[in-house]
């Protein structure tokens, strides 16, 4: 099984095309789709994360008007895998789009390796 990790709390299973929680493994769907949707999600109030430092109308604290946090966990430990700071009303993104078929031509054609969960140039693979 190749396994790529994404980030601190993300896999990418390369031969089943599906995401992984980095911790857990549990599968988050489809790797063609955006992961977020296989996520389970929160909204945070911007002034729990972002504690008002002063007393005046402008705290350093992000006005919740403006801007929304949405935090991302996995349904099978709950581990955080993703926050997204967004305008109120803005659809969530996808930050997170790989090309699968070019990674899995470059694979196969042995241009990189995948060596303990990262993707390294074949030249440099551990003999
Ligand atoms: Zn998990």
């Amino acid at each position: 099984m190749n396994t790529l990790h994404v980030g601190d709390n993300l896999s990418l299973d390369i031969d089943e095309e599906r995401w992984r929680c980095g911790k857990c493994a549990n599968d988050l769907g489809s790797a063609r789709e955006n992961v977020k949707r296989g996520l389970l999600v929160g909204e945070r109030a911007p002034a729990e994360i972002h504690r008002p430092l002063i007393d005046a109308p402008y705290t350093f604290s992000p006005d919740p008007e403006w801007v929304r946090i949405l935090e991302f966990y996995c349904p099978g430990c709950g581990l955080q895998v993703e926050t997204e700071y967004l305008p109120p009303g803005h659809p969530i993104t996808n930050t997170t789009e790989i090309d699968i078929d070019s990674l899995k031509r470059r694979l196969e054609n042995g241009e990189i390796v995948i060596e303990d969960g990262h993707m390294r140039p074949a030249e440099e693979a551990t003999p």
